[in-house]
């Protein structure tokens, strides 16, 4: 299926076109291992010399499918699976930055990124300086050093739902030799193709809307195939000079830009780390994809609907939703979000913490969970759930104040998740 076609044709068709007599669904090749006639034939796989399979921790037939139908959505050159959305996060600034390295990251992220990025990562030798989303251009400028090797940001960040000036990361990364990667988990290519506004790296967690029905964990990470690593080689040793594991092959000659970041983290990191999806999950997720463009309309108007019944209920002290014209980032979301942004929407009742609990102990059409993003609506109060490593100062820095609460908006009736939250908050 050529990535030209329509965003709502590549959910349904991208990456699989079976050929006469084969599988219209994506076959689950549940199989660890692979056979070969000669000894000669398989290492040619392991050299990297032919292309195929040889064993699933690497890579799978049927994961390589689905994430060649993600890499159709994001228009992208090249992609992988990952086992979760931290293991997509983790592989697309580690495949770059080593021990001693530098990464300039927007503090508005997902607090599992934050803590994988200022505390797990940190204690590898990378460095992360948080800026804020709105800062100016000289204030993102100037967190930029001679050892930086990234640029993150969320889309549309979880769960602060502040909207990524995409183009003034990219040209800050740019301007400093470096790719800008975006987790575009919140918005889907449906919403925002992070690629065309400049992104070079993009990164999910399938686990939300890609998969939309919480049932598979899994991630993602899809490369634009646009930065030239070769430009700032001594920057990127890892990609440009030979790789000593791999019989001296230097990714970037052998696979072209195209191809070098994906292989590169296929062959080290996958082969090290091992963070694979099974390939059950990667079919559930295929599935998923196919009805995306459906269910994301359907999120962002439920998500709009709620959004504006909380703005004029009195019980409600904010409303915090991308898309309502009164939102702080209204303007960037017409930009960036012209159909719609998501299904969640941050709210604070009045009243403060107590009154938030009482209210989501109310709840029934609406369901406490971790979870978000998925088919059903559900509700978190992250300062007591999620978020509460992180010090009310990291918390503010992240745009979670203590008594925001997240409702993600499903895909039910949106009646009746207004007259469950009404009766919710008569309780308070
Ligand atoms: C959930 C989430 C992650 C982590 O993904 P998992 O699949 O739970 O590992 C990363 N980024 C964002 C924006 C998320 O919402």
């Amino acid at each position: 299926m050529s990535s030209k076609k329509r965003i709502e044709t590549l959910c349904v068709q991208g990456g699989y076109t079976p050929k006469n007599g084969e599988p219209r669904q994506i076959p689950i090749i549940q199989s660890t291992t692979f056979k070969y006639d000669t000894s000669e034939d398989m290492g040619a796989l392991f050299d990297l010399k032919a292309s195929g399979y040889f064993y699933t921790r690497l890579q799978n037939p049927t994961n390589d499918t689905v994430a060649g139908r993600i890499c159709a959505l994001e228009g992208g050159t090249a992609a992988m699976l990952t086992s979760s959305g931290q293991a997509a996060n983790f592989y697309s600034i580690f495949n770059i930055a080593n021990c001693g390295d530098h990464v300039v990251c927007s503090s508005a992220i997902y607090g599992g990124t934050f803590n994988l990025f200022s505390v797990t990562m940190k204690k590898m030798g990378i460095d992360f300086t948080f800026v804020s989303p709105y800062c100016t251009e000289d204030e993102l400028n100037s967190a930029f050093k001679p050892n930086t090797k990234a640029c993150f940001g969320e889309t549309i960040a979880n769960p602060a739902l502040t909207v990524l000036d995409i183009e003034k990361f990219a040209k800050a990364a740019h301007s400093h030799g470096v790719p800008l990667i975006i987790d575009n988990t919140f918005a889907t290519p449906v919403n925002c193709r992070p690629i065309e506004w400049g992104a070079d790296i993009v990164t999910h967690s399938t686990t939300k809307y890609m998969d939309g029905h919480g049932s598979a964990v899994g991630g993602a990470i899809v490369d634009s195939g646009k930065f030239d690593w070769t430009k700032y080689a001594d920057k990127f040793p890892g990609l440009c000079t030979p790789d000593e594991s791999y019989h001296g092959i230097t990714y970037t000659e052998s696979f072209g830009l195209e191809g070098a970041f994906i292989t590169k983290a296929t062959a080290q990191l996958m082969r090290d780390f091992g963070s694979i999806q099974a390939p059950q999950n990667a079919f559930l997720l295929g599935l998923g994809l196919e009805s995306l463009h459906v269910r994301m309309a359907r999120h962002c108007e439920n998500g709009l609907a709620v959004a504006e019944y909380l703005e004029n209920n009195p019980k409600i002290s904010w409303v915090k939703y991308p898309s309502l014209p009164s939102d702080k980032d209204y303007e960037l979301s017409k930009k960036y979000l012209p159909k719609g942004s998501c299904g969640v929407v941050s709210f604070g009742v009045k009243g403060g913490r107590k009154a938030a609990e009482k209210f989501m102990a109310a709840l029934k059409v609406c369901a406490i969970e971790t979870h978000v993003a998925d088919a059903r609506t559900c509700c978190l109060h992250p300062a007591s759930s999620t978020h509460r490593q992180m010090s009310d100062d990291e918390l503010n820095a992240a745009g979670v104040s203590p008594d925001l609460i997240r409702l993600s908006c499903g895909i039910e009736s949106k009646y009746d998740l207004i007259e469950d939250i009404e009766q919710a908050l008569e309780t308070i």
